[in-house]
């Protein structure tokens, strides 16, 4: 695999190796962020649903005042329940409408509890109605129970609700826990503070003693409303250090206990003996409810400390999710810049020093070498690159240099300096492959012997100048009567030879007469433009059997010794 696709593999599967886990760890920043958002909507929640039974437990107060009121007080009293009525069904309205605004299915058994609520309203304030429509002697001790035990009964699917909701909320944030459990505490509280002001009711609008059963209904709620004291001053171990949770604790402790509850104390002892209260329900709530309105403050004071709090982690789950999608996003960059570094200073320069060094071992040197632009290894292996070009190329000149003069050397070496014809070295190599062939293959092959006649005295007259132009022209009216097979060359000072390929002796001879014609035929000039006549004498012999080159040229050479003594300027054959 080359190292460029390896690079972009690796890339590649880092990069996805990277997205994923970004991926995750951001999702879980986000789940932890949407969790926290989630908890304090639930909360706000928790705060609504204990509102409106807060509302409806209030209402409680004018109605019962109403059932025990006199016909004088009835205008005002039933203009403080309408009111209260009022207050109980926008809390609920506005309920219903934050849970169903949250189309969370989980809040799903909550409405259908509100629902209920909203529907058992109706009958229950008729109830009260038909006792408050009656003249005060015709209200029955049992009916104004019924009637007040019917809005109590109310209360029980809020707190449900409530239990609903804040296992909600404690699922997505556990530290809701006691915040929470100190508010469902603090509600519970405020019911029962209210159902036992309600137990009194029914008495003090007939002003009768207390029945047993009250005796021991109003003994139990004691009993839970001192469990539920002890609780907040127990339990709430996260708040013990809370100032405004001690202050609101001690306010409870003030008003609550010290004043509103002693009152119940008093009508307590006279329902146990008399039943002569010397007040009506309305002077009771008068008394009673203000105080009550402790416990209240106490619940807020833990949920807007619960609120706070949730909100706190919630926006601190919201800066970690910025702060991670924030360090993603960078990695992302150094990520690229490392891989774009890596590519750009690293893996291009290796991959086209690669690339110029197997171009510089087959001696292609047209690839480009980039100029060195860092102080870095990279920089450092281009340059030495550079070297190498040069280098490379001065060697190849060098070699071509070499070349060259070895060509010309070998053509000097095998060339007449004077004539331009093969010398007889070059001759005798030339000639021994013709020889080999035509002995091989059975081919006819001859040889002429010619040596210019009288050619001292021609140096003797015209000088030795003269001569060696002489003998350069002579030898090129020689060559343009041969054939291209034909080898010619410079046997001695005025002597040439002939190698004549399939060629026998009768032809040979042939050629022999017209060369010797031809030059005896011209007069030759010289380069200081005379012309002087020259003849030469031929000896020819021809290939007959298994002979040498040497035998052949001995009896072409006593052939020419025969043509010299017999006058020159002739052909003689050999034998
Ligand atoms: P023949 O062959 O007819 O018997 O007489 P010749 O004068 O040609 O014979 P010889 O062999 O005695 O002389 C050859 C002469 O050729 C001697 C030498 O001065 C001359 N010669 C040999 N080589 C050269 C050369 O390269 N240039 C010139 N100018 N003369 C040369
Ligand atoms: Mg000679
Ligand atoms: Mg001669």
């Amino acid at each position: 695999m080359s190292l460029n696709r390896l690079f972009w593999l690796i890339s590649v599967a880092l990069m996805l190796i990277f997205l994923a886990l970004t991926a995750r760890i951001v999702s879980s920043e986000w789940g932890e962020y949407r969790r926290g958002a989630r908890s304090v909507e639930t909360v706000r929640l928790v705060q609504l649903t204990m509102i409106a039974m807060e509302k409806t437990s209030i209402e409680r107060g004018p109605s019962n005042g109403l059932m025990g009121g006199e016909s004088a007080d009835l205008p005002q009293l039933s203009k403080k329940l309408q009111a209260a009525r009022e207050q109980t069904d926008e809390s609920i309205i506005t309920l219903l409408d934050a849970l169903r605004a949250d189309a969370d299915v989980r809040y799903a058994p909550v409405i259908r509890k509100i629902e209920y609520v909203k529907g058992a309203l109706e009958p229950a304030r008729l109830d009260v109605d038909r006792q408050a429509g009656l003249p005060r002697s015709q209200r029955s001790s049992d009916d104004v129970s019924a009637a007040v035990n019917g809005m109590i009964n109310l209360i029980p699917p809020f707190v449900t609700a409530v239990a609903d909701l804040t296992s909600i909320a404690i699922q997505s944030d556990p530290e809701l826990l006691d915040g929470l459990t100190g508010m469902r505490v603090a509600s519970s509280l405020r019911e029962y503070a209210g159902q036992v002001g309600s137990k009194f009711t029914a008495p003090v609008v007939t002003q009768r003693p207390l029945t047993k059963d009250e005796v021991i209904e109003i003994g139990k709620l004691y009993g839970r409303i001192e469990q539920l004291r002890s609780l907040l001053n127990i339990q709430m171990r996260a708040y013990r250090n809370n100032a405004a949770y001690n202050a609101a604790l001690s306010e409870l402790d003030a008003q609550y206990f010290g004043k509103g509850l002693p009152i119940l104390g008093e009508l307590l002892q006279v329902g146990l003996i008399s039943g002569g209260y010397e007040l009506t329900t309305a002077e009771l709530a008068a008394r009673y409810v203000p105080p009550m309105a402790s416990i209240l403050r106490l619940r807020d004071v833990i949920l807007a400390d619960l609120v706070h709090d949730a909100e706190i982690r919630n926006h601190q789950a919201r800066n970690y999710l910025i702060a991670t999608i924030a360090m993603a996003i960078a990695a992302f960059v150094f990520f690229f810049v490392l891989m774009y570094l890596v590519r750009q200073r690293v893996l291009a320069p290796i991959l086209r020093a690669t690339r110029l060094v197997t171009g510089l071992a087959v001696d292609n040197l047209d690839v480009k070498i980039p100029e060195a632009r860092y102080q870095d290894e990279i920089g450092d292996m281009l340059r030495a690159l550079h070297v190498l070009k040069a280098r490379s190329h001065e060697r190849l000149e060098l070699a071509s240099e070499r070349e060259t003069l070895i060509q010309q050397l070998q053509v000097s070496s095998n060339t007449d300096f004077l004539t331009g014809v093969l010398n007889r070295r070059a001759f005798f190599a030339h000639s021994e492959q013709q020889l080999a062939v035509a002995q091989r293959y059975k081919r006819n092959l001859a040889l002429i012997l010619l040596d210019i006649d009288h050619f001292k005295r021609i140096n003797d007259n015209h000088g030795h100048l003269a001569g060696d132009s002489i003998l350069r022209n002579a030898v090129q009216l020689i060559a343009q009567l041969l054939r291209k097979v034909d080898i010619l060359a410079r046997y001695g000072g005025e002597e040439f030879i002939i190698l004549l390929p399939e060629a026998d002796l009768e032809q040979a001879l042939i050629v022999a007469e017209k060369l010797r014609a031809t030059l005896a035929g011209h007069a030759i000039a010289t380069d200081d433009g005379s012309q002087i006549s020259i003849t030469a004498s031929f000896g020819v012999s021809a290939l007959a059997g298994e002979e040498n080159l040497d035998h052949m040229i001995r009896l072409a050479d006593e052939a020419l010794y025969v043509a010299k003594n017999g006058g020159r300027n002739r052909v003689v054959r050999a034998g």
